[in-house]
């Protein structure tokens, strides 16, 4: 059996398999922990041993901050998965796509061709449900550049003020409510931030053809700790811009994680079609861990969720069932206006709706977590709907 002190919080035991009373489920952060067992099962093949002499300069390779071969990396896995197109594009990697997002903001910013003198700051926008960080930051990181406008509804069928233009977050699929989405302003600069752009969570219908393009190591091998996204970048001053914002932000990212990068990916791309293919291992653990949310939730007239549905994927060449990152959960009772403390007194921690600037009645479960966790979630959902049925 496992060693007591590796048990998660929730479980007791020389095996882990006593459950810890009034244990919270924890159905917070995005924390990809699910693909922990795949990588488990991937030892030999996945590790990086570094001789301490290895990268010690600043350098990568030559007078650049980007290895060559992860970026070739990078082209090769999205060729492979048919979700991006890489073609006449640059790559920028970043501190997770954390980092690329204000080094995006800045960038588009100063595009267009504004001179000094009359310089009106972009208005930043995106629709809500929207990852909050994307707000947090852009006010953390105030600039004369840009500024924080808050919902893309505001503006719909108003044009921007005179010498103004929109930088708008898109993202395909959501967080939180997985779907695939589209710029609602005609006439913005768009942020694409396809994170969730891969066979785990979502149908791959064609690959994105867009201008700036973020994706995150976080979820694609789950290592989030590493610290490491990348961005497609189409147009020349923009790409130059984005780099610069790396050079005086952090001199690019960490040569070390992008060492570890580069190994996960190739163990990625060896295993693309085969049987110990990531993209189908976490594809049927999230389908399976949705269908089941589903089949208890499809019982209950207090709280329901998001209605996703079956989709072609190119990259499975069939027809596939959702399998989302997040459950996006309404409750469904006038008095339930504060969903998030409704199911915290039922012992489950989730983000509400209102961090994602949506109302109170919808909160966020995740799905990415420990299998530990998500039983312990899938329990306490199924207390919570049984307790209404006898209500009723
Ligand atoms: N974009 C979206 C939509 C996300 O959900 C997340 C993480 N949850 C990020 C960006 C940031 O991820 P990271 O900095 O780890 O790449």
């Amino acid at each position: 059996g496992r060693p007591v002190c590796e048990c998660n919080t929730c479980y007791a035991g020389v095996d882990c398999s006593v459950p810890v009373p009034d244990c919270p489920a924890d159905a917070d952060s995005g924390d990809p922990l699910y693909l922990e067992p795949y990588w488990r099962r991937n030892v030999a093949a996945g590790a990086v041993v570094v001789s301490p002499w290895h990268r010690m300069s600043y350098q990568a390779n030559g007078n650049y901050f980007i290895s060559l071969e992860l970026e070739r990396h990078i082209r090769l896995l999205h060729d492979a998965v048919g979700n991006a197109v890489t073609r006449d594009r640059s790559v920028v990697f970043g501190a997770g796509s954390t980092q690329l997002i204000n080094s995006a903001v800045h960038a588009l910013s100063l595009d267009s061709g504004s001179n000094a003198s009359s310089f009106i700051p972009s208005l930043v926008v995106a629709t809500p449900p929207y990852y909050a960080l994307y707000k947090r930051q852009t006010l953390l990181l105030d600039s004369s550049e840009y500024r924080w406008e808050g919902s893309t509804a505001n503006w719909v069928n108003l044009s921007a003020p005179p010498g103004a233009k929109f930088i708008e977050f898109v993202t395909s699929p959501n967080n939180p409510d997985g779907r695939l989405k589209q710029s609602v302003l005609g006439s913005s600069l768009v942020i694409n931030d396809h994170a969730y752009y891969w066979p785990l969570y979502s149908a791959i219908p064609a690959p994105a053809d867009e201008d700036l393009m973020i994706f995150t190591d976080s979820k694609v091998s789950g290592h989030a700790g590493s610290r490491f996204g990348w961005a497609l970048v189409k147009d020349e001053k923009v790409y130059q811009k984005m780099i610069q914002y790396m050079q005086v932000n952090t001199m690019g990212a960490s040569r070390d994680t992008q060492l570890r990068v580069l190994k996960l990916l190739k163990v990625i791309l060896a295993k693309v079609g085969t049987e110990g293919d990531i993209f189908k291992y976490g594809y049927e653990m999230l389908s399976e861990r949705w269908r089941m949310l589903n089949n208890i939730i499809s019982s209950s007239k207090r709280f329901s969720l998001q209605n996703l549905s079956p989709q072609y994927c190119t990259y499975f060449q069939r027809i596939r069932d959702p399998s989302p990152a997040y459950a996006w959960l309404k409750c469904e009772q006038e008095e339930d206006a504060d969903c998030e403390a409704v199911l915290r007194e039922a012992g489950i921690i989730s983000r509400s709706g209102k961090v994602f600037e949506a109302e109170g009645y919808y909160t966020r479960l995740s799905l990415l977590k420990t299998q530990d966790d998500f039983n312990q979630l899938l329990m306490k959902m199924e207390a919570l709907v049984s307790k209404e049925k006898l209500l009723s």
